[in-house]
């Protein structure tokens, strides 16, 4: 795996896929920069090569050329995050790009403009693809929030630098932090999947059921699974036509000697809301009209102790409704266990979607050992998928 470790900058222009694509409140102010401080060790490094950066991005999904969309907005952004100056061109390609990069001198930072403003860009256009490859010697991908999609910026472009294209350090850790949780990991492995569909999570479960030793299925997708063993779940969240795939999945963990923990006892509530009466029941006989929107205090020890004797610990999905106060707290405690074996030398990933979000809202982030920054790249690559952004670097 070539990354931007094994290249020197020296004089060199750094053509930088990132993944810019911030939140921007109604000033056009930066609201979270989680992702341009994500991109700031891959570009220092190529800085104090004495290289110079290109940096590529889009942001939001604009129609056409759209000022709202404009990457104009986050430059003081990102001149505070990397504390250099950076320059801007108001097109990612054509004439203006070139000559902005021609006079691109060492250790300077150039932002082009939102590449989305071409419609060639998500088409994975061939000809658009080159005029991007004139503006850089080195290709670099450090763009892993959309390394599952076959852009012209995140993968077309990789085949114009044939010798010269590699991954920067975000891209590179989370490919190491998956590695290392399905292919090099270290036993006992825990998966824990939560969420609301097991719909969503099917593929993901097929994959990891050959390389894990545990797993938790937890939050609303549980439903499916203590109905389909002939539990009564009330009102609770439910995939009736997925029970037998549920079955199924129990039946495959068997051969494949997975144990899984489910659920035992779930906090019921009488409505969907933070303000709901709740009760504390078996999870097989929830009564009528009630609803589980959080793993009760027994399946919380289970969990815990399953979490404390595994070595590596893949978290993906809440196990309730975290984001009421009175449902979160299932999810705040898997958190600690998890940070407590961390603590103890447990590789823990968490990845894909709300688990993230739950993640950083309960200050679980500095105390797993990584957070993904990709959602939709995360989930996929659990799934098994080769992301089209890894494997164009990949090639020969
Ligand atoms: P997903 O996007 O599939 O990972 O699901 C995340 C969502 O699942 C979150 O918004 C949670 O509120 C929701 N969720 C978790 N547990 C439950 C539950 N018991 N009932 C309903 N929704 C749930």
């Amino acid at each position: 795996m070539k990354t931007i470790d094994d290249f020197n900058f020296e004089n060199k222009k750094a053509l930088i896929r990132v993944d810019f694509n911030v939140p921007l409140n109604e000033n056009f102010e930066v609201t979270d920069d989680t992702r341009i401080v994500s991109a700031k060790p891959t570009i220092i490094k190529i800085l104090e090569d004495g290289g110079s950066c290109v940096l590529m991005s889009h942001l939001g999904r604009p129609k056409g050329v759209q000022e709202v969309f404009s990457l104009k907005h986050i430059v003081p952004k990102v001149e505070e995050v990397l504390g250099v100056k950076v320059k801007f061109a108001s097109n990612c390609v054509g004439e203006e790009a070139e000559l902005a990069v021609n006079n691109l001198n060492p250790g300077e930072v150039l932002l082009l403009e939102n590449l989305r403003f071409h419609n060639e860009e998500e088409k994975g256009d061939l000809a658009f693809s080159e005029k991007l490859s004139k503006l850089g010697d080195i290709y670099v991908n450090d763009a892993f929030g959309t390394a599952h999609r076959a852009h012209a910026s995140t993968t077309i472009v990789a085949q114009f630098f044939p010798e010269k294209k590699c991954f920067g350090y975000l891209m590179a850790k989370e490919i190491d932090s998956i590695d290392k949780v399905l292919n090099n990991s270290e036993k006992p492995v825990l998966a824990i999947l939560g969420g609301s569909k097991v719909s969503s999570k099917i593929t993901i479960i097929e994959n990891i059921l050959g390389k894990v030793n545990h797993l938790i299925i937890g939050g609303g997708m549980s439903f499916t699974f203590i109905k389909a063993m002939g539990g009564s779940i009330g009102e609770s969240i439910c995939e009736d036509d997925k029970q037998e795939l549920a079955l199924e999945i129990l039946k495959k963990a068997k051969e494949n000697n997975v144990q899984v923990h489910l659920p035992i006892d779930v906090i019921a509530a009488d409505a969907f809301s933070n303000e709901a009466h709740t009760q504390v029941v078996d999870i097989k006989s929830i009564p009528e009209a009630w609803q589980g929107l959080d793993a009760g205090p027994k399946s919380l020890e289970i969990f815990h102790q399953v979490v404390m004797q595994c070595k590596t610990i893949l978290w993906n999905g809440p196990l309730g409704v975290f984001e009421m106060e009175t449902f979160s707290k299932g999810t705040i405690a898997l958190g600690n266990s998890i940070a407590e074996a961390t603590a103890k030398g447990a590789f823990s990933l968490v990845g894909g979607g709300d688990s993230v979000a739950a993640v950083k809202q309960f200050g679980f982030e500095d105390k797993v050992s990584y957070v993904s920054t990709g959602g939709g790249a995360m989930l996929e690559s659990l799934e098994g998928k080769t992301l089209p952004g890894i494997a164009a670097i990949l090639e020969k």
